[in-house]
């Protein structure tokens, strides 16, 4: 298994009192500062090299005064240009004495790094595939936040990862729980993936309910605290549909083996059935620092005085299908991930503006679904796309579903 292989940080190049070096990839976002407060707890385990933001400078320079970075990039380009007006008039050695970039080739600078041990994706969206990609090059970890890199070029990304011998170790609750109940089984022994959900803001609707649906209901999550993007992806259970995608390619089994469990009290994380009939669950409290702990760690498993499970207080472990005709994006992505090819990297970026546009109260909740279909069925297929291809059909994908939507 690709996922087991390359622990070099613990296996060979390090002792127990070296640090393992580490980027993060969207330092500022909700995986971003989760990661850092893992890193922040355990000061004699990690360093911090490189840092990144698309334009909130404000808790990068917090972020740089605790954890010195020796590099950032801050992606948008103006906020950039201010950032070094106040580091080019500091008298801050820290700041003074830091490697600052800008835009995807910024994000690419951090990532292709020789000296990290670990490069932490937790960037939103389909910028995080060139970078993942540049750190696979030097068989560097990936702790692998990024939904997108996966979904919009699995095949290639763990092509890449197998050749480079880099391991790619997810983050993400639900795959990190499968990580996890994969622990010293053999792979080609998984019967099925039991892959929970919480369900999203909308569990239980019906779609005259939510034809009419705004923002602001969908980002009302019931569970996890996130980005706006995933949040919104949770309400159309499109989240669900591109972690599917990802299980897919991270543990190598067939789309009709995920099976998709709504379990709205967030507490098992995922499962795996194994051919002898076995369940195996990981369970917990829904807390995104443990499988980032876990995904930094990896393969120790160290303390932590994270909430502990009351199953007692709990008491009611419940389960239920999805409903693909009340979310058909889920249904979308299954049917992506079937079709294979770039189906999946049309979904994803079509996926993505469509949300920008609900968000900007553009569209509505259903029309998500509508136009990912109309773009999918409208574009030139590419059974083995390279990264080039993949590339052109996410921009084309994007000027499609811009001049499409009116
Ligand atoms: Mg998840």
């Amino acid at each position: 298994m690709i996922l087991n292989k390359n622990l070099k940080s613990l296996n060979e190049n390090e002792t127990l009192n070296t640090k393992k070096i580490i980027s993060i990839l969207g330092s500022t976002g909700s995986i971003g500062t989760q990661s850092l407060d893992v890193i922040r707890l355990n000061p004699e385990l990690f360093e911090v090299e490189g840092i990144t933001t698309n334009k909130n400078t404000k808790l990068l320079l917090e972020q740089i005064k605790e954890f010195k970075p020796r590099k950032v990039t801050i992606f948008d380009e103006d906020s950039y240009l201010d950032f070094l007006k106040i580091k080019n008039t500091s008298l801050d050695k820290d700041l003074v004495k830091l490697d600052v970039y800008t835009g995807l080739d910024g994000l690419v600078e951090i990532a292709k790094s020789k000296s990290i041990d670990i490069l932490v994706t937790a960037v939103v969206g389909m910028i995080g595939l060139v970078p993942t990609l540049e750190a696979i090059k030097n068989s560097t970890t990936i702790a692998l936040a990024n939904k997108e890199t996966l979904v919009t070029a699995g095949s290639l990304v763990m092509k890449e990862a197998k050749k480079y011998n880099a391991s790619i170790v997810p983050v993400d609750s639900e795959h990190s729980a499968i990580f996890q109940c994969l622990n010293g089984e053999d792979n080609s022994k998984i019967d099925k993936i039991l892959l929970t959900a919480s369900g999203g803001p909308f569990r239980g609707k019906s779609k005259e309910d939510l034809i009419n649906v705004k923002k602001e209901a969908a980002l009302k999550h019931p569970n996890w605290t996130m980005g706006q993007k995933i949040t919104i992806d949770s309400s159309t259970l499109m989240n669900k549909g591109l972690e599917v995608i990802e299980a897919k390619w991270l543990f190598g089994v067939d789309p009709d083996d995920i099976v998709v469990h709504v379990h709205p009290q967030s507490i098992v994380h995922s499962m795996v059935q194994f051919s002898d009939s076995t369940v195996i669950a990981q369970m917990g409290c829904p807390d995104m620092r443990v499988p980032i702990q876990y995904a930094l760690t990896y393969p120790e498993r160290i303390d932590a005085d994270f909430e502990r499970l009351n199953l007692f207080e709990i008491a009611n472990l419940s389960f239920e299908k999805a409903n693909m005709e009340v979310f058909p994006c889920l249904k979308l992505a299954f049917d992506a991930l079937k079709h294979g090819g770039t189906d999946c990297t049309v979904l994803n970026a079509a996926n993505e503006v469509l949300v920008g546009k609900f968000l900007n109260d553009e569209i509505g909740f259903y029309d998500i679904a509508k136009y990912i279909d109309i773009a999918i069925k409208s574009h030139d297929y590419i059974e083995e796309p390279n990264l080039e291809d993949i590339l052109k059909l996410d921009e084309w994908t994007r000027d499609f579903i811009n001049k499409t939507v009116k």
